[in-house]
């Protein structure tokens, strides 16, 4: 049960999942060491609570490779950290998964920012609570205050932010997802240029 009141980790879609090896995919590595880099940086690792948070992922087919539920205290996470998502039904709030271990609570949100913008290729979900402030400040693109985290509304919110974008990449806030962030790109260096440009 969560008693965290970050309202972070749990998995709010039905998740249907298939235990299968671990993925192989030519950009699981680079995006392995991405996420490295975020986690020496604070933006993924978990709460003093416990609770995990960040989660990262490359476009694959209908849907991506993402990393895993409750992986946040791991530093480097191995193929065996990370499933497919094959597939996603976010008005009927389903997620498909297959690999070793099942998907991060927030795969909706990314599976649905590669279906709104066929020009991002990867997605990188972080927490940091002076950037997220910054970016509300700055009124740059953010989901509403009443949307939780791996909802429904929160796919169909970060699809409209993102859809029919001209530079397909930036950063959005959330902002009724205390810290959180999405940087997103066509390619993994350009999603995570996003967040590092912000923090210089
Ligand atoms: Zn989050």
């Amino acid at each position: 049960m969560n008693t965290s009141p970050r309202d972070e980790g749990v998995v709010k879609y039905h998740a249907v999942h298939r235990n299968d090896p671990a993925p192989t995919h030519p950009l699981l590595n680079k995006l392995d060491q991405a996420r490295t880099q975020l986690f020496d940086l604070g933006l993924v690792g978990v709460y003093l609570d416990g609770v995990g948070y960040g989660n990262v992922s490359v476009r694959h087919e209908a849907g991506c490779i993402i990393s895993g539920t409750s992986t946040g205290a791991t530093r480097i996470l191995g193929a065996t950290g990370y499933c497919y998502v094959s597939n996603f039904d976010i008005v009927a709030n389903i997620v498909c998964t297959e690999g070793p271990i099942q998907a991060s609570s927030e795969a909706m949100t990314h599976c649905a920012i590669y279906q709104a913008n066929s020009a991002i290729n990867c997605v990188l979900h972080i927490h940091n609570p002076q950037l997220w402030r910054k970016l509300l400040d700055r009124n740059g693109p953010s989901t509403s205050k009443e949307v939780t985290y791996g909802t429904p509304q929160m796919a169909q919110e970060v699809a409209v932010i993102v859809q029919g974008l001209a530079n397909p990449c930036g950063l959005l806030a959330m902002a009724g997802h205390e810290d959180g962030i999405a940087a997103f790109g066509p390619t993994i260096d350009l999603a995570l240029n996003q967040i590092q440009a912000v923090l210089t």
